[in-house]
């Protein structure tokens, strides 16, 4: 990787930060590290630009998961479909009249 070859001609102050920035990143350095790591990225764009990496390549993980669509709540399937049985009794209701009606027009033309 470009890290490997970068650290290889690089001062150790330049080596050792590289290899903290994870911790770093995630703010797990003592505080004394913390801030020799600030000052010597003030002045260093290798170091600066490797901890922008870093963070970049953070937010590349997190981004898919932070954009997943929020999971639909149970409540809202309740409320935004109207609810089955009065539509189906309607429609029963309505079916079971036509055949009664038809069957009652057929009895009648039968039975005349
Ligand atoms: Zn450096």
């Amino acid at each position: 990787m470009d890290e490997q070859r970068a650290i290889a001609g690089e001062p150790a102050a330049c080596v050792l930060v590289q290899e903290l920035l994870p911790l770093y990143v995630d703010n797990e350095v003592a505080p004394a590290t913390r801030d020799w790591m600030e000052h010597h990225l003030a002045v260093c764009p290798a170091c600066r630009a490797a901890q922008l990496d870093m963070t970049q390549d953070i937010l590349d993980i997190t981004a898919p998961i932070k954009s997943l669509p929020e999971p639909v709540p149970p409540v809202a399937d309740d409320s935004g479909q109207a609810p089955p049985w009065p539509i189906m009794t309607w429609v029963t209701w309505t079916a079971f009249a036509g055949v009664a009606g038809l069957t009652a027009l057929v009895v009648s033309l039968l039975w005349r």
